[in-house]
């Protein structure tokens, strides 16, 4: 039952008698760490009554217990990458911060890996590298477990083996009730595939059991071109995320950039192989472009994916799918030039980052996910447009010019026959219409196991952010 209102004030002096559990209060130490922690300024402008740092699954069952009972607020922090306000942190409200749950560990023969859901992915690789296995996780370290794979995960190794979320077989939860239950193949099987893709929504995750996949050293680095080389770029990129038969080691981004200082345009692609093949077929089109730079080389997974991190500034995504095609991708760089080019925001960058969805790659999961992914959308190109400013009196211009940038990219989509319905979780804004785009079906079938597993709506009504299931 959802318990009477107590402030949150009041919730944490409750928390505090949970035995061994840190708690942070503003002005301390730990609780600065925390908020020092998110990505985006945004996330970290919020500041909670109190952060529960749990390091077991009980902890977080106590805290669920406490809070759930006086019905206060809160939010679920893993990495803190998502850089929307509100989605892992709170103002007023308890944050449980997820990351002293962080253990790793292998079976005997290392085919799964079991996470803790606080974990980083660069916590994941440095662990399993030796082994010689991997995870198809996140490709910058620094993201969150849970996060990524609550929301689907695109990794370097998805065309291979799908989704992240499509990797696990057991998921540790911590119900609304306070309960600690397994989902996975046999055991609570629906609550095993809402998770796949239904984010936050059904409880607070403990660990992850994926199942590994083997690695050795991969083709990584970045390659820049010259804008007028664009043509060229983008038809190597829509040769790529269209070849008859995808090659499933394949993992290229491609990003246009604007700076709206400099006023110009640039084009960095990450053409990853997730093999030690320095110079793999599939890239001979992109290869042949001349660059301005090139740093491909062969590497760990766990050197290439620990990344310099950015500074703790403002951030903003965006998201839409749509079919492939090179003349789609010179559109989408004039309807962004038209929309960017005079407007006078200073210190602006603008990335529209391309990256393929293969068929070969949403098939995997398909029906086993609530994604609402399928073969049948074909293949697709996956848009992030990021934002990155310093100066938050623009931020509010900034986020509607992005939504009018996204609204004509989806419509020159349209009317070239290239709309697809998905819209990517992890990449989207907290105006997006995740839910919706899963299709009535899957949106149904989340509601439902919402219905079952959290009766009274708890992390519907107490967990403010993040995509809810009524958005
Ligand atoms: C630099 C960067 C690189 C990225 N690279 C990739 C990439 O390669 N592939 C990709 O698919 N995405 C990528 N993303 C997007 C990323 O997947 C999302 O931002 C994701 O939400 C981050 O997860 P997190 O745990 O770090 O975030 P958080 O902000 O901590 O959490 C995000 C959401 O997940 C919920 N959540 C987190 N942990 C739990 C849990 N244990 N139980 C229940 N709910 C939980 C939170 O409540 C919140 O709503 C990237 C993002 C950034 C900023």
């Amino acid at each position: 039952m959802l318990g009477r209102m107590l402030p949150s004030t009041s919730v944490c002096g409750q928390l505090n008698t949970i035995a061994n559990l840190a708690l942070a209060f503003p002005n301390s130490a730990s609780y600065n760490a925390t908020e020092k922690a998110y990505w985006s300024l945004q996330e970290a402008s919020l500041t909670p009554s109190c952060i529960a740092q749990p390091s077991t699954s009980q902890h977080v069952a106590d805290i669920v217990s406490t809070i759930v009972s006086h019905g206060c607020t809160f939010a679920i922090k893993g990495q803190g990458h998502a850089p929307s306000a509100g989605f892992a942190n709170i103002n007023d409200g308890v944050t449980i911060d997820m990351t002293g749950l962080h253990t790793i560990s292998v079976n005997e023969d290392a085919s799964v890996a079991s996470v803790g859901a606080g974990a980083s992915w660069l916590d994941v690789y440095t662990f399993l590298d030796p082994l010689n296995k991997t995870v198809a996780g996140g490709r910058n370290g620094a993201v969150g477990v849970g996060g990524l794979t609550l929301g689907g995960g695109i990794s370097y190794f998805s065309p291979q083996v799908g989704f992240t979320c499509d990797t696990v077989i057991n998921f540790e939860v911590v119900l609304a009730s306070g309960h600690v239950i397994d989902a996975n193949g046999t055991s609570h099987t629906d609550l095993f595939r809402a998770l796949k893709g239904g984010m936050n929504n059904f409880g607070v995750v403990t660990r992850f059991d994926f199942s590994t996949l083997p690695i050795g050293e991969i083709l990584g680095g970045g390659i820049a071109n010259d804008i007028s080389d664009r043509h060229a770029v983008f038809e190597a990129l829509a040769n790529i995320a269209n070849a008859p038969e995808y090659d499933v080691y394949t993992s290229i981004v491609t990003s246009i950039v604007f700076s709206s200082s400099s006023k110009s345009w640039t084009l960095a692609s990450a053409p990853i192989y997730a093999k030690p093949n320095p110079n793999p077929p599939v890239y001979r089109e992109l290869f042949a472009v001349p660059s301005i730079s090139n740093t491909m080389h062969l590497t760990s997974l766990h050197a290439f994916a620990n990344e310099t991190a950015t500074p703790q500034i403002n951030f903003l995504f965006y998201t839409t799918t749509f079919g492939v095609s090179a003349d789609l991708l010179e559109r989408i760089l004039q309807i962004a030039n038209a929309s960017l080019h005079d407007l006078e925001i200073p210190g602006v960058t603008w990335l529209f980052a391309l990256e393929p969805l293969p068929t070969v790659l949403v098939q995997r999961g398909a029906g086993d996910n609530s994604l609402g992914t399928s073969a049948q959308d074909g293949n697709s190109i996956v848009l992030l447009l990021t934002a990155v400013w310093t100066d938050s009196s623009y931020s509010e211009g900034i986020d509607a010019k992005s939504a009018d940038v996204i609204a004509g990219i989806e419509e020159a989509a349209r009317d070239m026959g290239l709309g697809r319905r998905f819209r990517y979780a992890n990449y989207a804004n907290a105006k997006q219409r995740v839910v919706d785009s899963y299709g009535v079906e899957n949106r149904m079938f989340l509601e439902e196991v919402a219905q079952k597993y959290d009766p009274e709506g708890v992390f519907q009504k107490l967990v403010p952010g993040g995509f809810k299931l009524g958005d």
